[in-house]
């Protein structure tokens, strides 16, 4: 078996830290989905699953990730390329429920109308 680390190499292997964690640094957390307009879908979406902020990330409390989240983005983006599709999803289930809700509602108004026009009419 090979040792990775060994007296010899540790200033190497420093140094090679160093540079990973300042390149790291350079990035933010991606936020997921975390607006909580969506938050009612997210038991639906399959593609996602539910982060609970381990690490206290500030610009959340709890967030819907894309399996495929990137975790790293750059700053001011906000979220990846996948939790941005996970969004395009939950947008349109949103979009698709409200308006089935509008319907119902429509129907449910024009049903009572029925109602009130025939009572009006036996009144006469
Ligand atoms: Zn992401």
């Amino acid at each position: 078996m090979v040792k990775l680390l060994n007296s010899h190499n540790i200033p190497a292997f420093v140094d090679a830290m160093e540079i990973i964690v300042n390149v790291v640094r350079q990035f933010e957390i991606c936020t997921g989905v975390c607006h909580k307009k969506y938050k009612p879908f997210w038991e639906s979406c399959k593609r996602g699953e539910v982060d609970k902020n381990p690490y206290q990330e500030a610009r959340y409390s709890v967030t819907l990730r894309s399996i495929h989240c990137r975790r790293l983005v750059r700053p001011r983006q906000g979220m990846c390329l996948s939790c941005a599709q996970l969004q395009d999803t939950l947008r349109m289930k949103a979009r698709t429920a409200a308006s089935k809700s509008h319907s119902k509602n429509r129907a449910r108004k024009s049903v009572k109308s029925l109602f009130v026009k025939a009572a009006v009419w036996a009144d006469n």
